[in-house]
């Protein structure tokens, strides 16, 4: 059997709170563990949560531990026995360990809060070093930048462990209610949903597409990302709606600088009417300041400016490298580059407007009467589960 130990992340900060969010870790932890056929225990005590499984689960459990928002990290633990010389024994092998993975530095970190334990931190560390460093030849303190690190924590039991990993930090999803994604097939918006997740935030998402004018590839590229997404997110529930004919009405009758800002405050609209019927809380884009010409300050005003509910932009202030570098870290980023498509690339204009007027941009909206397109729109819609 193996023994995992996590961390929650920012729980410390939660004073009353923090019993619900152990509660919604603990839940979302058993459920990813349970989706991805792993029979594991979960065993939570003060502080730290204890994953329980067979050796032979113990890629699928990392895999899952991986995907965890709400851990600030994790790692595979020994138990012994609580006493200074198991202690120091189970620290000799763990150094073993280390050295054969190809560490040649290492240092102790002993945290104690079991303070009955008759040796102190300090004292850990310096006993743990020294006997490390006697047992192993080869493998040498060093207090900065080691190789690897060996913690020792005395808490109802003793745990020994190194390489521990980092884990995705952020509050578990499900504990700040729910917000409806605007997910296109780009770079931006799988991002934005991740971020909002790990605020604690449920996620679901509407995709709008414009077939035939775009590909059965285009859609199944979105579908992709809302899996990936939602595995980080206990799931995504994608609507996906067919927006041609509010697109060709736009296309036929705004004026071409406006095309792009008036389908973004019809994308609103609807989003906002199926954010009414699944009772989601907000809406979420991938709008960052100023990034292309639909979303300066100005563009980004008229887009929201016929709905009620918030409107959450998590990239408002990054930059797009900044972007990328999320997008590959979540695994995105390699199929928003595919080349499929976009339905707004299509109907992109020449010269768009860059500083619209809302009161202008509401006058060409409602000349287009798009209200029974866009409901004929969400009736039809297509509901895709990505786990
Ligand atoms: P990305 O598409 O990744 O967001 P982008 O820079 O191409 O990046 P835009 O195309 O300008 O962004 O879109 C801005 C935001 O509008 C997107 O982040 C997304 O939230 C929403 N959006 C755009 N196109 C669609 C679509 N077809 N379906 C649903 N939402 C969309
Ligand atoms: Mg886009």
């Amino acid at each position: 059997m193996s023994i995992w130990l996590l961390k929650p992340a920012e729980l410390t900060l939660k004073g009353e709170n923090r019993k619900s969010f152990e509660k919604t870790l603990k839940q979302n932890l058993a459920r990813m563990l349970s989706g991805a056929g792993v029979n594991a225990k979960i065993i939570p005590t003060d502080g730290r949560l204890y994953v329980h499984g067979a050796d032979n689960e113990a890629e699928a459990v990392e895999n899952v531990l991986s995907h965890l928002i709400g851990i600030s990290g994790w790692a595979k633990t020994t138990v012994c026995d609580k006493t200074v010389e198991a202690v120091i024994r189970a620290c000799v092998e763990e150094g073993k360990k280390i050295f054969a993975a190809g560490a040649r530095t290492f240092k102790i970190d002993a945290r104690r809060t079991d303070k009955s334990f008759p040796a102190g931190s300090y004292e850990l560390c310096c006993m743990g070093g020294d006997a490390v460093t006697a047992g192993i030849d080869g493998l040498k303190v060093k207090i900065h930048n080691p190789d690897d690190v060996i913690r020792i924590e005395i808490r109802e039991k003793a745990y020994i462990y190194s390489g521990a990993k980092k884990g995705l930090g952020g509050l578990p999803v499900g504990s700040a209610g729910r917000g409806l994604l605007l997910l296109s097939g780009g770079i931006d918006s799988p991002v934005a949903g991740f971020l909002m997740a790990s605020r604690g935030m449920g996620i679901d998402a509407v995709h709008f597409h414009a077939y035939p004018y775009t590909s059965q590839e285009a859609k199944q590229k979105v579908i992709r990302l809302a899996e990936i997404t939602g595995s980080y997110c206990m799931g995504i529930r994608l609507y996906v709606i067919n927006f041609t004919p509010v697109q060709m009405r736009i296309k036929e009758k705004a004026p071409p600088p406006w095309t792009t800002v008036i389908l973004r405050m019809a994308m609103m609209e609807a989003a906002e009417k199926a954010a009414a019927k699944i009772k989601s809380k907000c809406l979420i884009t991938g709008e960052s300041l100023s990034q292309v010409a639909s979303q300066t300050i100005e563009n980004l005003t008229c887009t929201q400016s016929r709905i009620k509910l918030p409107v959450l932009r998590p990239l408002i202030g990054l930059s797009k490298e900044k972007i990328i570098r999320e997008a590959e870290r979540i695994g995105t980023y390699k199929i928003s580059i595919e080349p499929y498509e976009d339905c707004c690339t299509l109907f992109t204009p020449v010269h768009p407007v860059l500083h619209g007027d809302p009161k202008e941009a509401n006058l060409i909206y409602e000349s287009l009467e798009l209200d029974a397109l866009i409901d004929e729109a969400l009736a039809k819609y297509e509901m895709v589960k990505c786990r």
